[in-house]
């Protein structure tokens, strides 16, 4: 574990659908690098969902993606 840390440049881009969101925060505890941040709005459905607010600390885990319960959330990593 050794990167050159200043080299390399963060690209994972992340999608959130918050109509999908039933705002359980599973991915606002899981994120290391706390990208998300609970939604000022209400959604049609009633839930509270998250939103992306640090997108660029996102380093492309994908701890996000693989334990939100409602797939509301896509990373795709860059290079
Ligand atoms: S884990 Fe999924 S459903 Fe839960 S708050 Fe995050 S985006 Fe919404
Ligand atoms: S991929 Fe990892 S760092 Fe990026 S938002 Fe999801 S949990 Fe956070």
């Amino acid at each position: 574990m050794n990167e050159s840390a200043g080299k390399k440049k963060k690209t994972a881009a992340i999608h959130l659908n918050q109509k999908w969101c039933k705002g359980c925060y599973i991915c606002l505890e899981v994120c290391p690098k706390k990208v998300f941040e609970k939604s000022p709005d209400v959604s049609e459905k009633g839930f509270q969902p998250v939103l992306v607010a640090h997108p660029e600390l996102c380093t492309g885990c994908l701890q996000c993606e693989m334990l939100c319960p409602d797939l509301a959330i896509n990373v795709e990593k860059g290079e």
